[in-house]
């Protein structure tokens, strides 16, 4: 504190005196002053300085005794000998008298010096001396680093007051007032360094006081606490951001004691949250968890525990009642904050209200599972619903209801129609179901239906039955006679799986059984249905057996009754499959017409039979027809009539040997939009023939308004034609009645002679079955009526 003024003459004794004199001093500080200078004088050098001036003050005793004496000598005249001895004996005591005083009071000097400095070496505050006018006479080293100076010198004689400015220079003024009057003051305020940098500093000024008290100098310890006052504004700043975004956040900071007893700590927010003040939570800590809602309590409270007992983060979605009624969703996130041995002191966390967030994910969920066409469940929401009654472990019926034919009417009826039929059938299979009937429209048309209620088979079996009944009823006629029928596969849980996939499998198994079983019927999963699997397969196949050839043809001659001449071939497609081996068109045309797959094979057919028939006109056969099927599916849209030109024009064909055969039951899918291919494709020349004709729906009506060119028997009439004189007579009626009509007919399936003879009597015009020839690859053909050597008997 006094050591700036080390070196000053008059200052250190008299700052020695006030640190030593000082009232103020605590006793150990006198201690500590008391025990630092016997031990310096202790260990003290001989003072050469003392002893000069003590045997110098010696001297002069020894004189004077040496002088006083003569002259009283020259008054008394006592012996001059015992004279000197005394004299000598005086100097010497005088010597060492002031030598002592002199040693003592130098030792004293040093000691307060050296212990001066050394406690200004050891102070990290800026330490000066002040004068009365408030120069600074002395400045510390250290001080002078502090204030960038480049020795304690560049400062010497700098005016302090001028340091400060405005509100700080007023208080540095009032400080060094009181110090002068004689009281210690302090204050706090900036003040540039002698580079001009800004510094924060704590300044206590002290008054040095002379014996008499009077003030001669002040000393000014200044702490530069810049760093201190900068990291405070900062977390003043952090606190007050904190505060603000606490305060409008919906969100509360918390800080829980670990017992759940107490809050540490709650942020505004939680008026937000929870309509309670941070006040109410800190004095009633259980407050919020009143309002939780009973359901939700035990997972609040499991999740609380376990964040404390294991030492994890947690989180937890809940809900409470807040005072006005309203349900609001909260997310509480807790953290636990351990001491050094891993003990949970706290957990703190934060919670928000997360209403808004599970609203939109309530709709977002509702739209994710839901048909946006019906508004029934969608096939996501199917696939959950299952797995969770599959969880739940109640028996449970699955029905997979597939509309019948359902991409003819969406071809023909449109788009727009079509998904206001699909939107129908939904309302119906709500209609026709048990009220706790769980329904899904998985796309397409098709549906699925969970029924817990009548889970054994004979109720399932009578949902089934009149689910068929309505959806057939609600048939909705357009005008053209359009039928809205379904196969229906169940399967049964657990009996036919464990999860959603297995059941699915099964319950499709089942329905493509029943389609293959004629369709708009029901059938259960099972072997019967599993047996049928072979469908999937083939469906699957397709694409392959298009791009490798494995689809071939077989012809099958049409004869001449009289004569047996041949008068064409009709072409009937076979697929040579790599594991199934031959397969009949009955089994996959039907695949083929549902998938769509058709339009690809039967412009293939088209192909191949006209490029077939190319050939065989080119070996001779000049007059021979080609008689293709065509299926119903082929029929929609006019790209038949275009593949037809192509295909005639590519093989060089004359459209008149092209018969296309067009089965009742494909004209009857749209009987106004077949007329109109009939006639587009009549106008290119080719013949039309009604193929399987007795086994439809159609009337006689029918060969006016689609005017045929030839017409093709079943072979269900040839069949009978011996047994039965209805049938022959039917056959015979067709026959007369078609010749009025300019119609050709043809009698399929002749497989014996009394048949042959029958048709022949009853004049019909030609002949088609077994009992001529089978349908054959067209090598085998060639050699049968050997095309090239002799074509008398073919095409004639
Ligand atoms: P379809 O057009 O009526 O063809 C006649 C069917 O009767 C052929 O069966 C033929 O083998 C069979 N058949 C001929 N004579 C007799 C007989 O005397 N007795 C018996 N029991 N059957 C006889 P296939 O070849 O199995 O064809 C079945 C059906 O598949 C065809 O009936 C036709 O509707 C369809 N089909 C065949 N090829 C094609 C094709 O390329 N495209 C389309 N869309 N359908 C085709
Ligand atoms: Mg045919
Ligand atoms: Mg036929």
């Amino acid at each position: 504190m006094n050591s700036s003024c080390a070196h000053s003459s008059t200052t250190p004794r008299g700052a020695h005196k006030s640190a030593a004199s000082s009232d103020n001093l605590a006793p150990q500080n006198q201690l500590f002053l008391s025990y630092f200078f016997t031990w310096y004088r202790r260990h003290r050098r001989v003072d050469v300085r003392c002893a000069c001036v003590a045997i110098c003050a010696g001297f002069g005793a020894l004189s004077l005794c040496l002088l006083i004496p003569r002259w009283l000598q020259l008054a008394s005249g006592a012996p001059q000998g015992k004279v000197i001895g005394i004299a000598c004996a005086a100097g010497a005591v005088l010597t060492a008298l002031i030598y002592r005083t002199l040693a003592n009071e130098r030792a004293k000097q040093a000691a307060a010096t050296e212990l001066a400095s050394a406690l200004l070496d050891a102070n990290r505050e800026c330490m000066k001396l002040i004068d009365l006018d408030g120069n600074m006479l002395r400045i510390s080293e250290y001080g002078a680093g502090l204030m960038d100076a480049e020795s304690p010198a560049q400062l010497a004689g700098a005016p302090w007051l001028s340091f400060w400015r405005g509100e700080d220079g007023a208080a540095a003024r009032t400080a060094f007032a009181g110090a002068l009057a004689g009281r210690r003051t302090a204050f706090s305020g900036f003040a540039p360094t002698a580079t001009g940098r800004p510094k924060r500093w704590d300044t206590r000024l002290t008054p040095i006081k002379d014996e008499k008290g009077r003030v001669i100098a002040v000393t000014g310890a200044s702490l530069d606490v810049t760093s201190h006052s900068d990291l405070l504004a900062q977390l003043q700043a952090k606190n007050e951001l904190m505060s603000e975004m606490e305060a409008h956040v919906p969100l509360v900071f918390y800080s829980y004691g670990a017992d759940f007893k107490s809050f540490h700590h709650v942020s505004a927010g939680c008026f937000k949250v929870f309509g309670l003040e941070p006040a109410q939570l800190l004095q009633h800590p259980s407050a919020w968890m009143e309002m939780v809602l009973e359901e939700d309590l035990p997972l609040v409270r499991g999740e609380m525990d376990r964040i404390v007992s294991h030492s994890v983060d947690g989180r937890v979605e809940y809900r409470i009642r807040k005072a006005d009624g309203s349900i609001r969703w909260l997310r509480s996130t807790g953290y636990p904050v351990q001491d050094e041995a891993g003990t949970v002191l706290r957990i703190i966390g934060i919670t928000e209200d997360i209403t808004a967030e599970q609203e939109r994910i309530a709709t977002l969920d509702r739209a994710a599972f839901t048909d946006s066409l019906t508004g029934l469940a969608n096939r996501a929401a199917l696939f959950r619903e299952i797995e969770a009654r599959c969880a739940a472990h109640t028996p449970f019926g699955l029905m997979f209801v597939d509309l019948d034919r359902f991409k003819v009417l969406n071809d023909t009826l449109g788009h727009v129609a079509a998904d206001r039929l699909l939107k129908g059938i939904g309302d119906v299979i709500k209609d026709a179901l048990p009220p706790d009937a769980y329904i899904a429209r998985l796309g397409g048309d098709e549906f699925a239906v969970l029924i817990g209620s009548m889970a054994e088979k004979t109720g399932l079996e009578a949902v089934a039955d009149a689910l068929l009944v309505d959806l057939s009823r609600s048939g909705r006629d357009d005008g053209a006679g359009t039928f809205v029928t379904a196969s229906i596969g169940i399967s049964l849980y657990p009996e036919h799986g464990a999860n959603h996939e297995a059941l699915l499998t099964s319950a499709d198994v089942a329905m493509y059984a029943a389609k293959k079983a004629g369709r708009n019927c029901f059938m259960f999963a099972g072997k019967e249905a599993a047996e049928t699997i072979g469908d999937f397969e083939l469906e699957r196949d397709v694409p392959e057996a298009l791009a490798s050839d494995q689809f071939l043809l077989h012809y099958q001659t049409i004869h001449e009754p009289r004569t047996l001449t041949v008068h064409s071939a009709e072409a009937l497609i076979r697929w040579q499959h790599p594991r199934r081996g031959l397969i009949p068109p009955g089994v996959f045309v039907p695949i083929l017409e549902e998938t769509g797959f058709i339009a690809d094979v039967g412009a293939w057919v088209l192909n191949s039979a006209l490029s077939q028939l190319a050939q065989w006109r080119g070996l001779g056969a000049a007059n021979l027809g080609m008689s293709v099927n065509v299926s119903a599916r082929q029929l929609r849209g006019d790209g038949i009539v275009w593949e037809v030109e192509r295909a005639l024009l590519k093989f060089g064909v004359p459209p008149a040997q092209l018969e296309i055969e067009l089965t009742e039951t494909a004209l009857m899918e749209n009987p106004y939009h077949a007329q109109k291919i009939i006639a587009a494709l009549k106008a290119l020349g080719v013949r039309i023939a009604i193929d399987d004709f007795g086994t439809g729906y159609s009337t006689l009506k029918y060969l006016a308004d689609f005017a045929p060119d030839t017409l093709k028997i079943d072979r269900s009439f040839t069949s009978k034609l011996v047994s039965d004189p209805a049938t022959q007579t039917i056959v015979e009626g067709i026959v007369d009645l078609s010749r009025k009509l300019g119609i050709k007919v043809v009698a399929e399936g002749v497989e014996e002679q009394q048949q042959l003879d029958i048709l022949r009597d009853v004049q019909c015009d030609f002949v088609q079955g077994f009992f001529l020839c089978r349908p054959q690859p067209p090598a085998e053909l060639e050699r049968m009526l050997h095309v090239g050597a002799d074509n008398q008997t073919i095409g004639a």
